[in-house]
């Protein structure tokens, strides 16, 4: 019987991203996807900052930005006409210290899932294409699944873990009996790559709104052509089977552009779900088997994206046994909460933006192209809405992994970025391993403790950046293989580290 140590059933970007991180970690993975090949369709196209941040640390950050196109700007227009900007440009100031890409990064989902399954391929994994998993069962001590592959031949397969990373419709999440509840959106959606020109249609990010209904203008292929994700008006219909013409007219007013072709259309509805549980025994649910939520905020593929690199560390470890099991625990306790207030809040986002109470329709008309600009050039308020949707402000405090404080910088938190040279405080987090940060000066005893546990240590230069990203001098930050911060102290005493590291059995892998 086939094994292998962890089974990932689907290879959407969630799938991608986790059997890059675990193959990057030593994990014997196999991946297999029902599909034939990559996603022919882009449906994410907006790539946030976070993601960018983990693609750093497996080395492909530069090539995503290189291939997508980087968005800073937002133009609204009112039935048409341009009534404002959102700027997200390069000021210098605190936004721009958050990340080292302080910006929306859109790059088609095709494109995207292509380049990470060439990286896979050179880490020397392929994904096995025309297989899907048929079904599983937990052993206890692993589990067995049932493939079914190229020209119907089945084949049974053993592993320690399964990772559901299997979309929406995701068959292990039926498997393991867990609940999806929540609910779908009446409004229909659209999505449609054009050509054409004048209005929105520029190349650039355009907000288009007006009393009735919104759509959204995202240059593709390097402005090559555009994206529209409209919401269908109500006195078109709500037939799934619409044609693009259907909608032309209202998006050509809303936009303000004039067409010449469309390269591809679809409507569909949007729906907004959180499994009961991300983990049963030894499967596990990541991505849209996880969550889904209304595309407002351009947030879905890059919550997956997140979940994989906060699970992947955790099953290496626990795998290679420099971990307890119990760290499998935070996967849910982590992320659960986080899916559940996004679900809230693009819940919250997409009433608005389609509704119509007076409210919705002054938000759409009022304080979207005129209001909001003007509140923009507030540093505070650009820094709030950066946060909110680069997914830089995902923070675990409450986890079970979390301890100390260390200034404003809590165990649970991001480790903040510093610029510097040779890649600034993130050129470390390269190693996929378990770190501890000083910016100052680290004492011996802390030198001798973090060489006990196989954990390196990084001295960084205190500098002005350090101190404005509220990074104490001379405290200790133990930080995770995913960037977080897992202990913060403001001292280098050893007894909390020591107590820390042999609660969870953490050992780096210099061990
Ligand atoms: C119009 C639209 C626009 C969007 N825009 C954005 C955006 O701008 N930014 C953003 O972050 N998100 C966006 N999203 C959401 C985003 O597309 C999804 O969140 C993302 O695709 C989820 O990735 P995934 O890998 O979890 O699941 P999927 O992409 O659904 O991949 C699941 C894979 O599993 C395979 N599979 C299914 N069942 C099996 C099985 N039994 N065995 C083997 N393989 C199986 C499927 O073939 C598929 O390849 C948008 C969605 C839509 C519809």
């Amino acid at each position: 019987m086939a094994q292998t140590e962890v089974l990932v059933a689907g290879a959407g970007p969630t799938g991608l991203n986790l059997a890059l991180w675990l193959t990057r970690l030593g994990v014997s993975v196999r991946i297999v996807d029902t599909s034939e090949g990559p996603g022919e369709t882009s449906r994410a196209i907006a790539v946030q900052a976070r993601t960018l941040e983990f693609y750093r640390q497996l080395g492909f950050a530069a090539e995503a930005v290189q291939r997508g196109t980087i968005a800073n700007s937002i133009r609204v227009r009112l039935r048409g006409t341009e009534a404002g900007e959102l700027d997200f440009g390069d000021r210098g100031d605190a936004v721009h210290a958050q990340s080292p890409y302080a910006y929306v990064l859109i790059l088609p989902q095709d494109e995207h899932e292509r380049m990470l399954v060439e990286r896979l391929h050179e880490a020397g994994v392929e994904v096995e294409r025309g297989t899907e998993l048929l079904e599983y069962d937990d052993l206890g001590n692993g589990i067995r699944a049932v493939l079914n592959g190229p020209g119907g031949v089945r084949e049974t397969v053993e592993a320690a873990y399964l990772c559901g990373c299997d979309g929406a419709h995701s068959s292990v999440r039926r498997r393991m009996g867990v609940g999806f509840p929540g609910g779908t959106y009446d409004r229909l959606f659209y999505v449609a790559d054009v050509r054409g020109s004048g209005g929105g249609l520029d190349g650039r990010l355009n907000f288009c709104v007006d009393a009735n209904s919104f759509c959204i203008a995202l240059p593709l292929r390097h402005g090559q052509s555009t994206r529209l994700i409209g919401s269908v008006i109500q006195s078109v219909g709500d037939d799934r089977q619409l044609e693009f013409a259907a909608v032309a007219p209202e998006a050509a007013a809303l936009t303000g552009g004039s067409f010449a072709g469309v390269d591809w259309f679809s409507t569909y509805r949007a729906h907004h779900r959180v499994a009961d549980a991300f983990r049963k025994g030894n499967a596990f649910l990541l991505g849209d088997a996880a969550h889904i939520h209304s595309p407002a905020g351009g947030q879905g593929m890059n919550t997956g994206i997140g979940d994989a690199a906060n699970v992947a560390w955790k099953i290496a470890a626990v795998l290679a046994r420099r971990a307890e099991p119990a760290l499998l625990d935070t996967y849910e306790s982590e992320r659960i909460p986080f899916a559940r207030s996004l679900v809230a809040t693009t819940d919250r986002l997409f009433a608005s933006a389609v509704g119509d109470s007076l409210f919705d329709r002054f938000l759409r008309t009022v304080l979207v192209p005129r209001i909001v600009p003007e509140l923009l050039n507030v540093e505070a308020v650009r820094l709030r809405w950066f946060d909110a949707i680069s997914q830089t402000r995902i923070r675990y405090r409450t986890s079970a992994l979390s301890e100390g404080a260390a200034g404003k910088i809590r165990g649970g938190d991001r480790l903040p970025w510093v610029d510097g040279p040779g890649g600034g405080n993130f050129a470390a987090l390269a190693s996929l391993d378990w770190q501890i940060h000083v910016y100052g000066k680290a004492e011996t005893a802390l030198r001798e403790a973090a060489a006990r546990h196989g954990i390196a240590l990084h001295e960084f230069a205190p500098s002005e950046a350090a101190i404005r990203v509220r990074l104490e001098e001379d405290a200790l930050y133990l930080v995770r293989p995913d960037g977080h911060v897992g202990l913060a102290q403001p001292d280098q005493d050893v007894v909390p580290l020591e107590r820390y590291v042999t609660r969870l059995g953490i050992a780096g892998r210099d061990a």
